[in-house]
């Protein structure tokens, strides 16, 4: 890039800081004093601002909200015990929010913009990463429609905007699952790759009825034959069978390519493990745990980083496992949260420095 990037900065009187704590926070109900706002017009991106976090004024008609063109990005911000700030592989997730706009026929947002506007925003509040241990600062970048215009087409304007919520250590018990043979996220051809804001809605209900029946969430099978495992809620999904770590390839298109994926295989391989990234059906699944080779199951995401798996019900055959007893999805969790937390050196590159 040659061109400085133009953020106007316009900064709070008063930080919200001053009447609240940071320990033990609900994910996701606080927001930080300040939020970046940029708009598409007319083929270009302009007004990358950044101001104090307010409502946003919008007409009814606004496009977003009639027809779903609405992506976004979860990423998260640590404090090492030195006091310094970093961010957990924001390039990967500014290349993937590009591919999310694309599929939703979106414009994408420059490198620049999306980079240095979060870098900038989280320094001005980086008072709000907390430093106890397990807290982290949630990044959310998101982009929607904003014509307002009702009619099915693609917006010709568009606002990218982030904001950021401290949050205390996500508390995630072991989880009960049930198999969905009902319900479908994702099909190939579809938006299951995409991090669009109508694959969470979609899902709403497939998980109410699974909460109604007892169990915590779901876990996707494929939409022909409700046989081949996707994902688990909204997590990517690991199985250790054997020595082998087993989870979904991503070639149909029907799973989110997630970082935390994609770190897990990178860290599971250092542990010593054979990794495979292939088609796994629930049959499978089903016939190792019945031969005691199905040692663990867990899901991996931003906000949970592992989240192990203590039920898994297909049919009438339910799988139970004592979770206590695994070593290894303990252990890439610590591994991955001393990596976060700068315990240990950063050998992959990932943590990027404010
Ligand atoms: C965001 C997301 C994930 C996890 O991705 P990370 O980059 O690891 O946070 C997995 N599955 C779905 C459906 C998601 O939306």
């Amino acid at each position: 890039m040659t061109a400085a990037l133009d953020i106007s900065v316009t900064k709070v009187e008063r930080s919200k800081l001053n009447e609240m704590t940071l320990e033990n926070i609900p994910f996701g109900k606080y927001f930080t004093d300040h939020m970046l706002e940029a708009d598409y017009e007319n083929g270009e991106w302009k007004n990358v601002e950044i101001k104090p976090y307010q409502p946003l004024l919008m007409e009814p008609s606004l496009a977003a909200l009639h027809y779903g063109q609405a992506i976004f990005e979860g990423i998260k911000a640590y404090r090492n015990a030195a006091g310094e700030a970093f961010v957990f592989r924001p390039l990967d997730n500014f290349n993937r929010f590009n591919i999310s706009a694309e599929r939703m026929q979106m414009p994408t947002v420059p490198e620049e913009i999306f980079m240095e506007g979060m870098r900038m925003l989280i320094d001005l509040d980086s008072n709000w990463i907390p430093s106890m241990p397990e807290h982290s600062l949630y990044i959310r970048p998101f982009m929607f429609s904003s014509d307002p215009v009702i009619g099915v087409k693609p917006s010709e304007t568009y606002k990218f905007m982030i904001i950021l919520s401290p949050t205390g250590p996500y508390y995630a018990a072991p989880m009960k699952i049930y198999v969905e043979e009902t319900y479908t996220r994702a099909a190939p051809g579809g938006v299951g790759f995409s991090k669009n804001a109508g694959n969470y809605g979609a899902s709403m209900h497939p998980t109410a009825m699974a909460r109604k029946a007892g169990y915590d969430q779901v876990l996707w099978t494929d939409a022909f034959e409700h046989k081949y495992l996707q994902e688990v809620g909204t997590m990517n999904v690991f199985f250790i069978i054997g020595n082998t770590a087993v989870t979904p390839s991503l070639e149909d298109g029907t799973i989110l390519e997630g970082v935390t994926r994609d770190s897990a295989i990178t860290v599971l391989r250092e542990m010593g493990l054979t990794i495979e990234e292939r088609k796994i059906s629930i049959d499978e699944l089903v016939r190792e745990h019945a031969i005691g080779q199905l040692k663990e199951v867990f899901g991996t995401g931003t906000a949970a980083t592992i989240s192990l798996i203590k039920e898994l019900k297909y049919k009438d055959y339910v799988m139970k496992f004592d979770t206590d007893l695994w070593k290894i999805a303990p252990e890439l969790k610590k591994r991955l949260n001393d990596i976060r937390y700068n315990r240990v050196e950063d050998t992959h590159g990932w943590m990027y420095k404010i």
